[in-house]
């Protein structure tokens, strides 16, 4: 399966420094040989649409942090899927550990938000994760089960390109990284959850990424591990060489 490098800026990046990334960025994917995708704030999506327009390339796809189920309403500070297609958009993602943080996403509605992403067009990726707490209670797949289970209750049938973000809380940004043991026996889990649910055909094409914390020197170690399918990267996807860098990791 071809890898996925994720980039996830959050709350980063003026205009300038956006087009700045993507005019580097531009020079230097050619021939790439794993998929790359970049999530920057909403307003910047337009940008990417403009400078990518004549340069784009099959493998390298952006995509809003967040979107609405509906594709319009009365949803006030809310995104609209279609909106976002307007301007390239292929992917998006849905349910990271902020969003659920610090503005009320539930396992519920996680779920409705990727119905939402595969019936208008966009590609999930879906985050999961636990809390220090939880892990130290043993509680990791009990978590994960309850965030996965409205999503397979809604979802019946995943998109082709459908990905699972196994991002442990307790990893991100903290430069704490699970160990690629760790990563792989959480990942193989989820693999096995999918096939229960979306059957083995889905459980081999679904993409499962691991967030947390991963750097040009720790990548290598994490993707080599059989059922991590690429990275969700927050803080060294923000500098083109170090994104290029893990990327190049996914690659050998
Ligand atoms: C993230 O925000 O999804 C993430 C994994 O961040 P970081 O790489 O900075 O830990």
């Amino acid at each position: 399966m071809r890898p996925l490098i994720a980039g996830n800026w959050k709350m980063y990046k003026s205009a300038s420094e956006v087009r700045f990334f993507c005019e580097e960025i531009q020079k230097k994917i050619g021939q790439l040989s794993v998929d790359l995708a970049i999530f920057p704030q909403a307003v910047h999506l337009p940008l990417f649409s403009t400078i990518f327009t004549a340069t784009k390339q099959n493998h390298f796809f952006w995509g809003p942090q967040n979107i609405h189920y509906k594709e319009m309403g009365a949803f006030t500070g809310e995104l609209s899927p279609l909106a976002a297609k307007e301007f390239g958009s292929e992917m998006v993602i849905i349910g990271h550990s902020e969003r659920r943080q610090f503005f009320g996403e539930t396992n519920t509605s996680a779920a409705e938000r990727a119905l939402g992403a595969i019936t208008f067009g966009l590609q999930p990726i879906f985050c999961v994760g636990e809390t220090l707490e939880e892990r130290e209670a043993n509680r990791t797949m009990e978590v994960i089960d309850q965030q996965l289970a409205p999503l397979f209750s809604l979802v019946k049938e995943p998109s082709s390109s459908f990905s699972i973000a196994y991002e442990p809380v307790w990893a991100i940004g903290t430069g704490k990284t699970a160990t690629a043991l760790q990563a792989q026996e959480v990942q193989q889990q989820i693999r096995k959850r999918i096939e229960s649910s979306w059957g083995k055909e889905n459980a081999a094409k679904c993409r499962i990424l691991y967030g947390g914390s991963v750097k040009p020197e720790n990548a290598k170690e994490i993707l080599s591990q059989p059922d991590v399918d690429g990275a969700l990267v927050g803080g060294a996807s923000l500098e083109v060489g170090s994104f290029l860098s893990i990327a190049a990791a996914a690659n050998q």
